[in-house]
């Protein structure tokens, strides 16, 4: 039963919030690869924010399940071609890491649509595999985002390096806080740091994160993958 998984998680989050004296963060569900049954399951449960990683399979569910008002964050890269659907489509986008997102995505946003959501993914521990901009490069991003009538800049996102040091992860997490706070003093309209997944949300939450990206702890292990080609 999803509504049970979706209970316990929220309880986990909350108490590991408590053990932090922080406040609970918000849940994002990560539905990537997940059938739209399962999303409406936990929609009917009470669930209302969705993550999903690649725009076209996103673009297919949001059209199937439009009725439910649900909200949908992009989570995955976001291919400079694709930024038109994702403009449209998407509620939020998690992964704004390069100036040239930024115009696409202002450019694509329909006038009648409320201003698209938008975080700077940062590539924390600065890996070769990863998307993200830097950490330096991100008031100059954040200034273009906040530049933008169709956009709002509402924090940051990161993956920190799955580092099996859980004290190196941590240094990642707080490099994170240090940034959204320097970022938040600066725009009243931050209030989002999305770090945290299933296998270390509360870690991220004790470093301040606002909003945790659970996939597996909530849905169970995802489906594969279609094979390739
Ligand atoms: C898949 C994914 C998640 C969820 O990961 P789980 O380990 O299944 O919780 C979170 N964030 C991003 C960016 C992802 O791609």
């Amino acid at each position: 039963m999803l509504a049970d998984a979706l209970s316990e998680t929220l309880q986990r989050l909350e108490n590991a919030a408590d053990a932090a004296h922080r406040p609970a963060p918000a849940l994002l569900a990560v539905s990537k690869l997940q059938p739209v049954a399962a999303i409406a399951e936990l929609a009917a449960a009470g669930q209302r924010a969705f993550g999903e990683n690649y725009v076209q399979e996103a673009q297919a569910k949001i059209a199937e399940l439009g009725a439910l008002s649900l909200e949908w964050h992009l989570i995955g890269h976001l291919q400079s071609n694709k930024a038109d659907v994702a403009a449209r489509v998407f509620d939020w986008v998690q992964t704004v890491d390069r100036h040239k997102l930024v115009g696409a995505l202002s450019r694509y946003r329909a006038a009648t649509q409320p201003p698209l959501n938008v975080l700077i993914q940062v590539n924390i521990d600065d890996e070769a595999s990863k998307h993200g901009c830097a950490p330096d490069d991100v008031p100059a991003l954040a200034d273009a985002i906040a530049a933008e009538p169709r956009l709002c800049l509402r924090g940051l996102m990161a993956i920190p390096a799955p580092h099996p040091d859980i004290a190196l992860r941590a240094a990642a997490f707080s490099r994170m806080k240090a940034l959204y706070d320097a970022l938040a003093a600066r725009y009243p309209q931050v209030d989002t740091l999305s770090m945290g997944m299933s296998d270390d949300y509360a870690q991220a939450i004790a470093h301040g994160a606002t909003l945790v990206r659970i996939g597996t702890a909530l849905f169970g292990a995802r489906p594969a993958p279609p094979a390739a080609g």
